[in-house]
């Protein structure tokens, strides 16, 4: 039985290490376009910072591990073009053929390109390959970063941070709009003060002049920078199997089930490439996170060797270290919430992260929303300097299961002062919603 992967990501190494543990007899192999297979792309704004030193450092596993202990084939720069799902065969960009009995697409995603995509200086981020080039380049100080977006926000404050002069377009009237404002009010006057912000801003030329870019923006406004960095969104890379008979969704994500499944029988996909659905509601979204994938990718594997595994879905967890801030969204937004037909009621709580007399202590902002007729929790949001993305975490635990706020103010949480207070928001949350 041949087994071929298409990417050498989370999910594509996941999918071949998990099905060739379960069936060793299994002749797996990975293709993979770039350089490296299974190294951290998360890690990649703080190798291009300077705070990881050497990208080896993003590398999880060396190609060696693969190949030697886990009897893995692994083929680096060899680019998948196309798929006769008919025949069982796939076709490298460099013209060789090879046929398979088990296929996982696991090619992920790419930033979205535009008509800047190429000129010197200016950047799009993603692949290890990718970030090394760009890091060989970026010793000007003058960036800008466009997009106010996870990336956009996370690659401005790492570059602020280690001295650059960082300025972010942002085509929204307030920065950062993904997280309510009623609790990012703080981090993004103190993130102003670092970035020079410019906000209903799109990018409407950039040219180059003497070494340096000059960048006019939609309000007619000429800005000189040494690079421009576009943080503006990705896409699945999937265009290889359009016409293919693959069924993808209207986005470009190949249709998977809770097996990871195809359309085809015998081709899976998992990953960012791959539909995901939510937790809560049951709808087909994407969730381009690398715990999905990797989980996706361990799914696929295990079902493949015939141990059969479900995907369970996602609530889009997302945590990001702005400056010192720590902020996590996870689950329904209220907005959310009603289009989905729940009753959802906010809880805004401001508390604090430690005992107030123990140093060290910030302000904690969480918002909690819940269905006032069931009282379960569908989705919390947090903001602070101190100890933000365990609370994000133990609220998603709760999300997750399904637990209602009169369970979540039960529940056992451990206090000691250095770490919380003895009402911590969360509890502080929960006890509000009781009050109906
Ligand atoms: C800069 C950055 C920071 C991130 N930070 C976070 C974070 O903090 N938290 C988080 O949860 N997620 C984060 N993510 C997202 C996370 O990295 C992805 O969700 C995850 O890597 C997806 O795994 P994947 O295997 O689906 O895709 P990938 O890891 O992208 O792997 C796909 C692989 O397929 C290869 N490939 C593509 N097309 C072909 C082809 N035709 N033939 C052969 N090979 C092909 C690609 O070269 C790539 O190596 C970040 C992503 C980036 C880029």
């Amino acid at each position: 039985m041949k087994l071929l992967v298409i990417g050498g990501g989370a999910a594509g190494m996941s999918a071949a290490s998990k099905a060739k543990r379960e069936k060793p007899e299994m002749e797996v192999t990975v293709l993979e376009s770039g350089n490296f297979v299974s190294y951290a792309q998360c890690g990649i704004p703080y190798y291009l910072s300077g705070i990881v030193e050497k990208h080896e450092n993003l590398v999880h596993y060396p190609i060696k591990e693969f190949v030697e202990n886990r009897h893995i084939g692994v083929m680096t720069t060899k680019s998948v073009e196309k798929v006769n799902f008919r025949e069982k065969k796939i076709y490298l960009k460099e013209g060789q053929e090879i046929s398979y009995d088990i296929l996982v697409i696991a090619t992920g995603a790419s930033p979205r390109k535009n008509r800047f995509y190429g000129m010197k200086n200016v950047f799009f981020i993603r692949s290890l390959d990718g970030a090394i080039e760009i890091r060989k380049h970026l010793h000007g100080n003058n960036i800008a970063i466009v997009g106010d977006g996870i990336l956009g926000m996370e690659m401005a404050a790492e570059l602020a941070i280690h001295g650059k002069n960082v300025s972010m377009y942002s085509k929204h009237s307030s920065l950062f709009p993904m997280v309510d404002s009623r609790i990012t009010g703080e981090m993004v006057d103190y993130f102003r003060k670092q970035v020079n912000v410019n906000l209903n801003s799109m990018v409407e030329d950039i040219q180059e002049n003497d070494g340096t870019l000059r960048l006019k923006d939609s309000n007619g406004s000429v800005h000189v920078h040494d690079h421009v960095i576009f943080a503006t969104g990705i896409t699945p890379n999937t265009r290889f199997l359009e016409g293919s008979g693959l069924k993808l969704d209207e986005t470009g994500l190949i249709v998977v089930d809770d097996e990871m499944k195809t359309s085809i029988e015998n081709v899976y996909a998992a990953g960012d490439c791959a539909t995901s659905f939510n937790r809560i509601t049951g709808v087909h979204e994407w969730h381009p996170l690398a715990q999905v994938a990797n989980k996706m990718g361990r799914v696929a594997g295990s079902n493949i060797a015939g141990k059969i595994m479900h995907y369970k879905g996602a609530l889009g967890t997302t945590l990001v270290k702005l400056f010192d801030y720590e902020i996590g969204f996870t689950g329904l937004t209220a907005e959310k919430a009603v289009k989905n037909g729940f009753n959802p009621v906010e809880i805004l709580v401001q508390g604090f992260s430690r005992a107030k007399y123990y140093p060290g202590g910030t302000l904690i902002r969480l918002l909690m929303v819940y269905d006032h007729d069931t009282g379960r929790i569908l989705g919390a949001q947090i903001c602070s300097k101190d100890g933000g993305a365990w609370r994000l975490n133990t609220l998603e635990t709760a999300i997750y299961s399904g637990m209602d706020m009169e369970t979540l103010f039960y529940n056992d949480l451990g206090y000691t002062p250095p770490f919380s207070q003895v009402w911590d928001p969360i509890i502080t949350g929960a006890s509000l919603s009781m009050r109906d």
